[in-house]
């Protein structure tokens, strides 16, 4: 049964991790099997492939990447080469502002997984990951039920619910919604009986959905912090204030060192600038932050085809150097009076430059909605920094 409590944070866990390791020879060798299993742990993964519905996602990285970014490849008539470095800086004027329709191609694929099939990836004993080229679900395994994240749609359950039947004897019995994105709540109903949990925040949301695909009820509600155990194996549900939508929930798994995070990250590429609109990236920062200071051996994000921390910590990077950008630019435009100040903020998508993260997909066509979004999640009073009275008397 679920139980509501406090938090108890990831990194504490880590100690009793650690404890493990100095006892019996036995244990000690199981443990360093399992810290060169986390030190390499594409290794450790196997795919499992049932009769039916396993298929590799076509291509790997190189697939995905070909689905969630098509205009990487240029059309007739663009420039087909990157850009010489310094040439952006020159030229700010040249570059396009930010759009708002990103290609028909990646919002296909986000949705319908591009009809590549899934993967279904044993992450740890129970665990696995579950991905059809366009979202990602946890799915935690016992002999008494199974706990699935994200059904996302109607058909994508109905895939995932045969997949989990085959490697697991008993139903879904619970549904954990990472967030209150229509997109990911959808299907719940195809799991007949199954308990449906999300953050209180959740609630509002699903009363407003204008299409009828998110839950009719939830059933269990949890402000900061739940544990839930399905069949010995620990499940924490996190909540750390606003980030990709209300009611962002970051899942941990502290004994197999598993974090499950939705919509936050994609490897090594910017998420397409259309779908942050309802993403507070101060709060995405401090999320993104904490987390990567936790023991992580899988991290599975709600769009990523891969669960390799190392995608997190660099994304949490990213946010980090993006905000502390952002800042000093705002800090900056302060003692420009107020009608400088507002031209200065429009000014600063077309003119903040990342280098460091140039090479990321979609750095150039999304760079200035992520700049745009940090700019209005922290600056949109002119006095949104502590004691500020920027413009008293100028
Ligand atoms: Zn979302």
């Amino acid at each position: 049964m679920a139980s509501i409590r406090r938090p108890a944070r990831g990194p504490a866990r880590q100690a009793s991790a650690r404890l493990r390791a100095g006892v019996p020879l036995a244990a000690a060798a199981v443990a360093a099997a399992a810290l060169l299993a986390a030190a390499a742990p594409a290794e450790a993964e196997r795919v499992v492939c049932g009769d039916r519905l396993c298929t590799e996602v076509p291509g790997g990285y190189a697939g995905w990447k070909k689905a969630w970014f098509p205009q990487a490849a240029p059309a007739a008539g663009e420039r087909a080469e990157a850009p010489e470095a310094g040439e952006r800086a020159e030229a700010p004027a040249e570059r396009a502002a930010p759009v708002r329709m990103d290609s028909g191609a990646a919002w296909a694929a986000a949705v319908h997984g591009a009809g590549r099939g899934h993967t279904m990836t044993e992450l740890a004993d129970g665990v696995y990951h579950y991905y059809d080229g366009a979202y990602s679900s946890l799915v935690v395994v016992s002999p008494e039920g199974v706990l699935v994240t994200d059904p996302a749609h109607d058909a994508r359950a109905a895939e995932l619910k045969k997949a989990v039947a085959g490697i697991a004897d008993a139903p879904v019995t619970r549904i954990v919604l990472t967030h209150e994105h229509y997109d990911h709540a959808g299907g719940t109903s195809s799991f007949e009986g199954a308990e449906v949990i999300c953050h209180e925040n959740c609630i509002d949301m699903f009363r407003m959905d204008p299409f009828g695909t998110a839950p009719q009820k939830v059933d269990t509600e949890f402000d900061e912090f739940m544990e839930i155990d399905v069949g010995g194996i620990a499940v924490e549900l996190h909540y750390m204030g606003p980030a990709d939508g209300h009611a962002a929930t970051v899942i941990y798994l502290p004994e197999e060192r598993i974090v499950a995070t939705a919509d936050l990250y994609l490897p090594r590429a910017l998420i397409p600038g259309a779908w942050q609109e309802d993403v507070n990236f101060v709060g995405k920062h401090r999320v993104l932050g904490e987390v990567a200071t936790w023991d992580i051996r899988h991290a599975v994000n709600a769009h990523s085809p891969g669960t390799d921390p190392e995608d997190l910590r660099e994304n949490a990077r990213f946010m980090a150097d993006l905000y502390e950008e952002v800042r000093g630019r705002i800090l900056e435009a302060r003692e420009l009076g107020v009608d400088g100040y507002f031209e200065a903020l429009l000014r600063m998508p077309q003119e903040i430059e990342l280098e460091e993260y140039s090479d990321w997909e979609g750095y150039e066509e999304h760079l200035p909605r992520h700049v745009d979004r940090m700019i209005y999640s922290m600056a949109w009073s002119t006095c949104g920094l502590p004691g500020c009275d920027p413009f008293h008397g100028r």
